[in-house]
């Protein structure tokens, strides 16, 4: 067996996780002898280290996958000398590490934009007053809907690198974005998914040759980590506004806080922040907010916690320990009333806790709520306000931004459809939906009404405009062939 003088111990914890024991911690070391040993786990697992040479007593956590005997696939590993930070400054500043895309592509790109994804009709309406009819409907678009910029961002990206690379073999790691279509087209064009199960995602294709696209929502630190020792190009179309959460999760962790990420555990956008992070817990909604604050307040049944949040807490969290001081992060596409609601109420217990002298040693936010999603749930704000007969809201069933647009639709208690294109409107007059907290889908017949209907529309930031043009199309003629009174 290789470098038996190396590791010392390998102990399985559970079946979740092992702890490695080495006599001298080498990131390169525990790669190599890890590609040769059997380990029965199947997926990616928390390992721990204790370094007798340096004598750390420190376990800090890292990542790797593990190797069947006769299939090896490796991943990424986290660089432990350095800080998250440092180690994301020095992959993202990497020759191979593109974050602008190709300038000499975007013209073309463009041009491509346009005739695949907007729509003409929805251009007329937005520089009129957002109305359109046609024959007994009226349809009322929401003020700001569709595509947001870093969306549209990562799209051209993604079609600048496959112009860009044309011979090339081309990944991403993930959707793109939550769009079925948008991401169908890049199959069409080539760009191939990393296959992933689980969310462990399965390198062992990539080769150093390819080029790989990050999506819009970003991928972890080991997986960054991953491809860039690798050696192949990686064109990040992370948004902006995503990155600042990272940020944002720094200055948690340099203001000796943990972060409370506003969002879902299993959320692509939300697993890389928690691997910039280095103390999180992630909080789905005010209720779990308020079962924390409590523990803070109160303490509690510590097992209990542990449990209850076993998905989204940082390795080895104490809540005993860890929520002495925390900071606020969130996911970016979440509600932005629920995301302030959140703040507030772990604002107002560290007050209730320390005093207002002690405040700010124990609480830190920042902005960190996106333009394009907050434009858009106001924009949907108002459109319910107005006289409607139902509200269609469309978006790729995997949206998180949509399904908040959806839900609410559904507080107002006015019918509301949340579909992800126009196949889900159909004769005899029928609809197929979701709603915003089910999988499930739903079917109603007669969804239009006789006789004049209004019809509110809106749409998530990764829904095409072309796609919602194709809807009213298909509204315009049911409603036609089915209603005309
Ligand atoms: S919704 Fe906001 S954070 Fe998400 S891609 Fe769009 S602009 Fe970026």
């Amino acid at each position: 067996m290789l470098s038996t003088h190396f590791v010392k111990e390998i102990h399985p914890i559970g079946d979740q996780q092992v702890t490695l024991t080495a006599n001298h911690y080498n990131p390169k070391m525990v790669f190599v002898y890890l590609r040769y040993v059997t380990l029965s786990f199947q997926s990616w697992e928390k390992k721990k280290r204790v370094c007798f040479n340096c004598k750390s007593k420190t376990l800090r956590p890292f990542l790797v996958q593990c190797v069947e005997q006769n299939r090896r696939e490796e991943h990424g590993l986290v660089e432990e000398s350095l800080d998250k930070r440092a180690l994301r400054r020095k992959l993202t500043s990497s020759e191979k590490f593109n974050r602008r895309g190709f300038a000499e592509e975007k013209e073309a790109t463009q041009l491509l934009m346009n005739s695949e994804f907007s729509s003409t009709l929805l251009q007329e309406a937005k520089a009129g007053n957002n109305e359109i009819r046609s024959g007994q409907v009226t349809v009322k678009l929401a003020d700001s809907y569709g595509f947001c910029w870093g969306v549209e961002r990562a799209v051209a990206m993604a079609l600048e690198t496959r112009k860009h690379f044309p011979k090339q073999k081309i990944w991403i790691t993930n959707e793109i974005i939550h769009n079925p279509k948008v991401n169908a087209r890049l199959a069409e064009l080539n760009v191939q998914f990393v296959p992933h199960k689980d969310f462990v995602r399965d390198f062992s294709a990539v080769s150093s040759e390819d080029v790989v696209i990050l999506p819009a929502f970003g991928a972890t630190l080991s997986e960054m980590e991953y491809l860039s020792n690798l050696g192949c190009q990686i064109v990040d179309t992370t948004c902006p506004w995503v990155s600042k959460v990272w940020n944002s999760v720094d200055k948690h962790k340099r203001a000796n806080c943990t972060s409370v990420i506003h969002g879902k555990w299993n959320h692509e956008e939300t697993i890389a922040t928690a691997s910039f992070s280095e103390k999180y817990i992630i909080v789905l909604n005010i209720e779990q907010a308020q079962y924390v604050c409590k523990y803070i307040l109160y303490g509690g049944d510590k097992n209990e916690f542990i449990s209850k949040f076993k998905y989204a807490i940082s390795s080895g969290f104490d809540p005993d320990t860890d929520l002495e001081a925390v900071g606020i992060a969130n996911q970016t596409t979440m509600l932005k009333n629920e995301t302030n609601a959140i703040a507030k109420l772990f604002e107002e217990t560290m007050l209730k806790k320390f005093g207002p002298q002690e405040l700010s040693k124990h609480f830190i936010a920042f902005n960190t709520i996106c333009d394009a999603t907050q434009e858009r749930q106001d924009a949907m704000l108002h459109l319910i306000e107005q006289p409607l007969d139902l509200v269609l809201v469309v978006g790729g069933f995997n949206s998180s931004n949509t399904s908040h647009l959806q839900e609410i639709a559904e507080r107002k208690g006015i019918p509301s459809y949340y579909i992800d294109g126009p196949e889900r409107i159909g004769p005899q007059n029928r609809i197929v939906f979701r709603s915003s907290s089910s999988q499930e889908l739903i079917e109603k017949e007669n969804f239009l009404k006789q006789g004049p209907v209004t019809v509110g529309v809106t749409s998530g930031a990764s829904t095409p405009d072309k796609i919602v043009e194709d809807v009213l199309e298909r509204v315009f003629m049911i409603h036609k062939l089915y209603c005309n009174t």
